[in-house]
């Protein structure tokens, strides 16, 4: 068996664990174990026959200075291209520019009126109501009326997560689900153009590459000695701050940033105690199984996502890599990333294909060249009401044996790149 002596040992080679070594490697010796094949976790891109795939659509919103500063500094200006989003909900045959609240005046006229008159009333008793929601149901119905509900979050968002909304609290949001002001439907819904909303307005994408390029770009500024791919950390002894990897290697060190998921991570730590493994047992999250789809012509629709929430079609989200980017395929191409509703079946392949010709990306199945299908385990953390509880016991457990635990799995949320990436730099600056 080897060991080793480092400062700072980082489980996860994707943007959290890249950021957190490259600005720890300034004044410690650092080494990143990373258990696929690959960096970059989430976002790596793979190529095949000319086409550049993400794990779905991954798009990077700035919004903090240090962030952008980073990523500028190890991905210069000069090889990104800004892209201003161009996104819609599909909804009973008619296209709603997204977000959907603040653009309803693109539905027939008996649905804006009861979508508004909905929205107006539930806000009424939403500033009345005493508690805070208790569920994402209740959250929806709350902020945006029984008719937005049914027509759209609702079955979106439960084609989304896999289970009734009723099952999950509102937790997860944040940002992430624009919150007009009734100033803001109302004009949506009257047609009068407003600034787009959302925090996802705009975005940067890397010239080249795919979003892989970024990931790609740290781990060749920490080299090759620091960042052990396919090398799984496998076993943790937190008392003895000693970790094991696949490889039989035992580190010991000074800090673990651990950015891999939490259960995974309790499951590691040798001596947990079963309050902690039971607690780590409860956490939960929802797979994603996609399609990326290599198209012989560019996808018929422009936009570079559309949302999906009819129940007859197997998807709930398509988007399109080089409507977005079109040096993402060969000249004349296209690509979609084709999300799936049905998580327990195979998908049927004529189905997707007719849903496609119907919400209009394709014209017919024969445009399409080839179809990949994918599988990202535990893509998004699921907000029921165990998650706050089940949390806060792992991580007092972590915390007492100096165990870091950060990212997007690591800390068990939802959040985006660019999150990532800071906590990775937070890391950083407490060593
Ligand atoms: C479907 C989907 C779409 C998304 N779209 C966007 C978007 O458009 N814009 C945006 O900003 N964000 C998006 N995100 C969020 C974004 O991908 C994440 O916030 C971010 O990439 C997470 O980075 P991370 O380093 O925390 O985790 P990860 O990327 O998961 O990295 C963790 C790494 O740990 C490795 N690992 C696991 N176990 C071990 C082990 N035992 N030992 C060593 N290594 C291990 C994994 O292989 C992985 O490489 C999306 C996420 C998903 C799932």
């Amino acid at each position: 068996m080897t060991e080793d002596r480092v400062d700072v040992l980082v489980a996860g080679a994707g943007l959290c664990g890249l950021s957190a070594a490259v600005a720890c490697a300034r004044r410690s010796r650092v080494v990143v174990l990373e258990a696929a094949g690959h960096v970059g976790g989430k976002a790596a891109s793979r190529r095949r026959d000319g086409y550049t795939f993400d794990c779905t659509g991954h798009w990077l919103h700035l919004r903090s200075d240090r962030v952008r500063s980073f990523v500028f500094e190890h991905l210069p200006p000069d090889r990104w291209v800004t892209i201003e989003r161009r996104a819609a909900v599909y909804v009973a045959g008619v296209d709603v520019p997204y977000p959907f609240q603040t653009n309803l005046g693109a539905l027939p006229g008996e649905l804006v009126r009861a979508c508004l008159t909905d929205f107006v009333q539930a806000r009424i008793d939403d500033a009345r109501a005493g508690a805070p929601p208790a569920t994402f149901e209740e959250f929806i119905l709350r902020r945006f009326g029984r008719s937005m509900a049914e027509i759209f979050f609702v079955p979106y968002n439960e084609k989304l997560w896999d289970r009734p909304l009723r099952e999950l609290t509102a937790a997860w949001m944040g940002r992430f689900l624009p919150d007009p002001t009734v100033d803001q439907v109302v004009a949506g819904a009257l047609g009068v153009s407003s600034a787009p909303v959302g925090y996802n307005a705009t975005f940067l994408y890397p010239k080249a590459g795919g979003i892989g390029a970024l990931a790609e770009a740290l781990a060749r500024a920490l080299g090759p000695a620091r960042v052990r791919t396919n090398t799984a950390l496998t076993a943790v002894d937190p008392l003895a701050r000693r970790a094991r990897a696949a490889d039989g290697t035992e580190y010991r060190y000074d800090r673990l940033i651990a950015t891999v998921p939490l259960p995974s991570l309790v499951a590691m730590c040798e001596g947990a105690p079963a309050e902690v493994r039971d607690a780590a047992a409860a956490l939960c999250a929802v797979d994603w199984h996609y399609l990326d789809v290599a198209l012989r012509v560019p996808p018929r629709r422009p936009e570079h996502w559309i949302y999906v929430p009819d129940r007859d079609l197997p998807f709930f989200r398509v988007g399109s890599y080089s409507n977005a980017h079109p040096p993402l395929v060969p000249e004349g191409r296209g690509s979609l990333y084709v999300e799936l509703a049905d998580r327990a079946r195979p998908h049927d392949p004529a189905a997707v294909a007719e849903g496609l010709v119907r919400v209009g990306m394709i014209a017919s199945p024969a445009d399409i060249a080839f179809v990949e299908r994918r599988r990202i385990p535990g893509a998004y953390v699921v907000f029921d009401d165990r998650w706050g509880p089940a949390r806060d016991t792992v991580f007092a457990y972590l915390r007492r044996h100096d165990i870091e635990a950060r990212g997007r799995y690591g800390r068990w949320t939802y959040n985006s790149m660019e999150d990532c990436i800071a906590d990775g730099l937070d890391a950083a600056e407490e060593d």
